[in-house]
Order: C-alpha cells, then structure tokens, then sequence
C-alpha cells in the first residue's frame, strides 16, 4: 500500500481529497496550474505540487505520475480541464469508471438512465409551443448555470429566447418549484453498499440574492434576470422520514448503472434534486463522482458521524476504498 500515491488536479475538492489520502496513510500529490498552488502549499495537503504552465501540461505529466506509482481521482475541473473525451485516454490509473462519462455527459442518455432507474424527473419540452407552464432554458456549455432563464409561459419564453438568436443547443425544462437539495452517495464496488455521506444546497449568484431586494425594487429594476453561478456550498440535513426513498434512489440508479455500463457506477456520485412541497424528490441530474458539496464536511457529515467512528470525508471515503482495495488485492475492482 505505501508505494502508492493518491493524486488529482488542484481545483474543486482537492484539499478534501488530499487530506482524506493523508489520513488514510498515503502520500499525496497535486498537480496545479502556475498560479493556482497557494491553497495546496499553505493548507500542507500535499507531500508534492508538480505545477503545470497550461492544461495540456496534465498530459506531459502523465509518464512522471505513473512513475510514481499515482493513482488519480478525478473531479468536475479535472474533467472540465483535460475535455470529457480525452478522460478515456488519460494513461495514469484512475479512480472510477471512464465509461460511465458517456452516460452522464449526454443529456438524452444521462435521461435515458435515470428513467430507468425510476427516478422521477422535470419534464421536457421539445417543442416550445407546448409550454403549458413555468420553464427552465438551459443552454449546453452554459457553466455554472449563467446563461439559464426561466420564463412563466410560452409567450414569456419567446420575449426572452429573441436574446439568444442563433443558439440551438438547448433544453427547455419544467420549472420544479421547490428546494434544491444535492444527495451525496458513496457505492462501494468492494462491499455492494451504499452509503449516504450527505447534503448540501448551493449558494448561487444571484438567485440567492434576490430574496434580499423587496419585490417592488425588483420590478423597478426590470434588467434583473436569475442567474445559477455557483459560489459555495450550505450544509443541509433532511427530515428524516425522506432517507429510506433517498437510499432507494441511489441503490436504483447504482443497479441501473450496471446494466448500461458495465461493472456500473462505483465510487462517490450526487444526486441534484429538487424537493417539492408534496415531498416528491425530482431529480434534474446526476455527477458521477466527487462533487465540491462534500467540501464542507471535511471533517465529516452528520450522517458519517453515525457510520464511522472517525472524520469521514468523502475524499477520505476514496482513500479508504482504495486502501482497503489494495488489501484484498482488488484493485481493479476500483480503477476504471
Ligand atoms: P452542474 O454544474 O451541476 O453541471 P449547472 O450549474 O450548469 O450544473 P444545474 O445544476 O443544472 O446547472 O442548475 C443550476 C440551478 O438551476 C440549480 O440551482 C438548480 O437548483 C436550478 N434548477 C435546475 N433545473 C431546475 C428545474 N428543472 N427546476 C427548478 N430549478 C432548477
């Protein structure tokens, strides 16, 4: 188990990650963009920071981290950095599996999966003429949400689409009125368990803000359009009478996983939900891997706390299951 190193790119969850490799016994590496290791060097997560000048600089260390005996964990930067589809051919062993990408990247596949899973979802509509309701316009590649509006019907819809002339690539979603709530599991491929680690909701600018500015200033403000920039994470703990769906839900979507994309999904993932004032959970999408709402629980969540006798993050969750993959000898079982 020692001469393996635990490593990943500096961004998201990184310090998370690197802390939960420490204390799990191993040596840890980040790899960081010029400019980017202030983080890595001051909060002592990492034994090495290799810094890079640009991003294809994370494929001229590939042969280095190899060397090394690293083993990569891949997170939403990481794949955002290196493009979805240079993921496949990314040489260093890496935690997870590459192929669930395609599933969860392509928005008709990622719907396709979580029907079948049974999760119920916004509904869609391909043609605009039949919003019948509130919708939600997302545009692909719109990060963070900064490009998405929301329109009351279709007339509203039309007014707003005339300032995206030209844009195709887009879909219009149901508006789910409700609480954002973002479910974060753990499958281990080792155990056949799933484990519930915790909740977060986002702080989004500027839709969190408009609740600070009365109704009658907004209006007189008419250029106030929400936006969905993430900024940081908020801690949630759910009424507890909702667990045994929310377990059902990702127990679902794990065995639905392995039937598309076989051995199916392992590691961390995330539910994004919306939870409705009738308790229905509504699932908008999935993140099949670390996501950067575990970020306040490095010390461990509530529901950690009641499974595990020490901190347990889901960065330290990883570690464990590698270490503990390394054990049993195993540890194909975990890299994809
Ligand atoms: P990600 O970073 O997870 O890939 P994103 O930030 O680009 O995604 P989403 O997570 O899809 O965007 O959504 C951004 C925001 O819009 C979230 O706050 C979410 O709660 C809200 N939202 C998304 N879909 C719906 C919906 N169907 N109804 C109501 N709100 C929604």
């Amino acid at each position: 188990m020692a001469q393996y190193k635990i490593a990943t790119i500096g961004s998201h969850s990184a310090l998370q990650i690197l802390k939960g490799a420490k204390d799990e016994g191993f040596e840890t590496i980040c790899v960081c963009l010029k400019g980017r290791e202030k983080p890595y060097e001051s909060f002592k997560v990492a034994d090495k920071i290799i810094i890079v000048d640009d991003y294809q600089g994370f494929f001229d260390v590939q042969d280095q981290l190899i060397k090394e005996k690293a083993i990569i964990i891949p997170h939403a930067s990481f794949i955002a950095y290196l493009g979805p589809e240079k993921v496949e051919g990314f040489k260093v062993p890496y935690f997870g599996n590459k192929k669930i990408l395609d599933w969860e990247s392509d928005r008709n596949m990622e719907r396709k999966w979580l029907g079948a899973a049974g999760l119920k979802m916004p509904m869609i509509f391909k043609n605009p003429e039949d919003i019948d309701r509130p919708v939600i316009t997302k545009f692909h590649g719109a990060h963070g949400g900064a490009g998405y509006f929301v329109a009351k019907d279709l007339k509203d819809w039309k007014q707003k689409m005339k300032a995206y002339k030209g844009e195709q690539d887009y879909v219009i979603q149901e508006y789910i009125m409700g609480v954002p709530c973002y479910i974060h599991y753990f499958y281990s491929s080792l155990t056949g368990e799933i484990e519930l680690l915790g909740f977060d909701k986002r702080y989004e600018s500027n839709v969190d803000s408009l609740g600070r500015i009365s109704a009658r200033d907004q209006i007189a403000l008419p250029k106030i359009d929400p936006s969905y920039v993430i900024v940081g994470n908020i801690p949630i703990v759910v009424r507890e009478s909702l667990l045994p769906e929310i377990f059902k839900m990702g127990e679902n979507v794990v065995k639905e996983s392995q039937k598309i994309c076989p051995p199916g999904l392992f590691g961390p993932f995330c539910l994004e939900t919306i939870i409705t004032p009738n308790q229905e959970i509504i699932t908008f999408e999935i993140s099949a891997r670390i996501v950067a709402g575990t970020n306040p629980y490095i010390d461990g969540s509530p529901y950690t706390a009641l499974r595990y006798k020490e901190p347990m993050s889901t960065g330290r969750r990883i570690a464990r299951e590698i270490k503990l993959a390394i054990k049993q000898d195993k540890l194909n079982k975990v890299l994809g």
